[in-house]
């Protein structure tokens, strides 16, 4: 008897394939994403005018297996800044939410995700069904992430957890610690759904015991950034809880996949889009098991569909499968963005996850922020800490000592500089969503890996 679950993913795709019962497999998603990518060219090419030009010469019958996705060109993120409107694939009266994302391009226009009411209820079935792995009717689910405006994911969590008989408490982003404290504590909450960084120091604020005491929290799911694993490891320790970690970005729908009890990687939304991991320098699909960018393409979207679009993550397929069973494709966790590293001169690259990675597996360290100055062989590091930082400070050199990093220091290429950041305590509603290039933000375009 297998002792993990399957992840409830498999049951869900089974159905929205269309396969009546028995054990899905894989040649069957396969065979049914091939369908869907068709339908979604022959859609695009006849609706939208940038797709006409994109895709013009490339006829879907002509695609007789699904490694025919290869000859399909790339989208960027530019693509949707310069192309706008040109991509939009329907009437605007069905537009139901646009999202417009940050942009730090020189062209002035503004980033745009159009969805319309189908688009949304494929996020809310995701959600139904991803949340699963650790919910069921009865639970009682505190959602730290936005949810005020219809269409947020606060407000598709809501629905999608409501299907399932579990009541969603959306507070949105941390900005009262005690505020939240008092409503994990006093709400019999189940479940927390939020970021990283901010769920971390909940985690280490004052009545965090508490939670642990009493025993009702089972589980908590990290969304929207990096996620290292000594800050899920601190979660977890701190409120005796597991830890699950969930993937996705505004481009995809929100959701893109989902770890199961495993605890492995994401299991994928392989219904609604097919993933690729690609060679950033080459353009080629890799074996599983080796590095790379992740691409998507959506197969059931109809706002704004997206072929091949390259997310600037980086990732790998497990070749391993999981061992909750499953057939679907596991992705481990992301890495980083491939803008966001920094190469040092002995070739090490260098990333802001790397030294979340090093520099979390001190409890006092709440938060810190990283600046590397390259041509004077200098990285700063400011930490945010529950105790008094003077002592800490041969700690976090001796982690850094011994780290990757351990060949630059020692060979003298790379100084260490630890300060303490402007806020004594740390400020909750400035840990958000980390920027990871702020590393870059004392370097030279130059130093930053440009393989995109
Ligand atoms: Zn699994």
């Amino acid at each position: 008897m297998r002792s993990i679950e399957t992840t409830p993913l498999e049951e869900w795709i089974r159905l929205r394939i269309g396969k009546e019962g028995g054990q899905l497999a894989r040649s069957e998603i396969e065979a049914w994403q091939l369908g869907a990518l068709k339908e979604t060219l022959a859609f695009v090419k006849e609706r939208s005018p940038f797709y006409k030009e994109h895709l013009s010469g490339m006829e879907p019958e002509d695609f007789d297996c699904l490694s025919d996705v290869g000859r399909i060109p790339f989208m960027k993120a530019s693509d949707i800044v310069e192309q706008g409107n040109r991509l939009i694939c329907v009437s605007q009266n069905e537009i139901r939410r646009i999202v417009t994302l940050d942009t730090s391009g020189t062209t002035g226009n503004p980033k745009r995700i159009h969805y319309t009411d189908g688009d949304q209820e494929l996020t809310i079935d995701f959600f139904h069904h991803g949340m699963a792995t650790f919910t069921e009717a009865g639970d009682r689910v505190l959602v730290l992430l936005p949810g005020r405006m219809p269409g947020s994911i606060g407000d598709l969590l809501r629905t999608g957890l409501g299907r399932k008989g579990v009541e969603a408490i959306v507070y949105g982003i941390v900005d009262d610690c005690e505020a939240v404290m008092d409503i994990i504590l006093e709400r019999n909450i189940t479940g927390i759904v939020g970021i990283p960084q901010q769920l971390a120091a909940l985690a280490q604020s004052e009545r965090s015991s508490l939670v642990k005491d009493i025993g009702k929290l089972r589980s908590v799911l990290l969304s929207t950034d990096y996620v290292s694993p000594a800050i899920s490891e601190r979660i977890g320790r701190a409120w005796g809880c597991s830890v699950y970690e969930h993937y996705g970005m505004t481009e995809m729908g929100l959701g893109g996949g989902v770890f199961c009890k495993a605890f492995t990687g994401y299991h994928l939304r392989e219904a609604d889009m097919l993933f690729e991991i690609i060679d950033p320098l080459t353009g080629s699909n890799v074996p599983d098991g080796t590095f790379g960018e992740v691409v998507f393409t959506t197969l059931t979207r109809t706002a704004m569909p997206l072929i091949r679009y390259r997310t600037g993550d980086w990732s790998r397929f497990l070749s391993k499968a999981c061992s909750c069973g499953t057939i679907l494709k596991t992705m481990e966790r992301v890495r980083h963005r491939i803008t966001a590293a920094v190469v040092l001169e002995d070739g090490l690259v260098l990333t802001m996850p790397m030294l979340e990675d090093i520099l979390f597996t001190i409890d006092e360290i709440t938060d810190f922020d990283a600046n590397i100055d390259k041509a004077a062989g200098q990285l700063d590091i400011l930490v945010n800490t529950s105790g008094e930082p003077e002592w800490l400070k041969p700690v976090i050199l001796s982690k850094l000592e011994n780290s990757i990093l351990k060949d630059t220091i020692s060979a003298g290429s790379l100084k260490i500089n630890i300060g303490r950041q402007g806020c004594k305590a740390p400020d909750i509603k400035a840990i958000r969503k980390r920027n990871l290039m702020e590393i870059n933000r004392r370097t030279d375009n130059d130093n930053i890996v440009q393989i995109i």
